[in-house]
């Protein structure tokens, strides 16, 4: 499997994570330079290029503040795994509208957590009130911090600590 490189910006600043044809073309066009190595090499018909782990990008690139993707694997994550009900921790989660979406709930950070399937089913499109359940903790967006956007590659890229902690 392709590991993920981390792009940095031309200040530093962690922004993205790319595979590694796509860091060594960055590199070789000059758009980008090698920061950190250390992951063997990589073959191509004709030679072979040192396999980057982090790459620092020449030019600074202008963007908008991060935010978290509002996605199910970022809610799940935002939630420790564990069903915002019944607290239990599980592998097969799903996400809850806390005001079912036929009354009008949005789908955003503060109405959305990671509940199991019985207490999903237990609620069924009906609202706390009406069921009796309680959240354990009030949803919010998760901070933009580097640490958070990119916590998800750290345990198989710790080389990345020092390059994510405190943006
Ligand atoms: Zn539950």
């Amino acid at each position: 499997m392709q590991r993920p490189v981390l792009v940095l910006n031309a200040n530093f600043e962690p922004i993205n994570v790319c595979n590694p044809h796509r860091a060594i073309s960055l590199i070789l066009s000059g758009k980008a330079d090698l920061v950190l190595n250390g992951r063997g090499v990589i073959h191509t018909v004709s030679r072979e290029y040192p396999e980057p782990s982090i790459i620092r990008l020449e030019k600074m690139v202008r963007r908008p503040r991060p935010r978290v993707r509002l996605t199910k694997r970022e809610i799940l994550r935002r939630d420790n795994y564990i069903c915002q009900y019944c607290g239990q921790h599980g592998t097969y989660l799903t996400v809850d509208h806390i005001i079912p979406r036929r009354l009008g709930g949005q789908h955003a950070w503060n109405n959305l957590v990671a509940a199991c399937p019985s207490c999903n089913h237990r609620k069924g499109g009906r609202t706390l009130d009406q069921v009796q359940m309680y959240l354990l903790r009030i949803p919010t967006e998760p901070p933009a911090t580097a640490t958070y956007i990119f916590g998800r590659h750290m345990h198989d890229n710790q080389e990345w600590g020092p390059f994510i902690e405190g943006w």
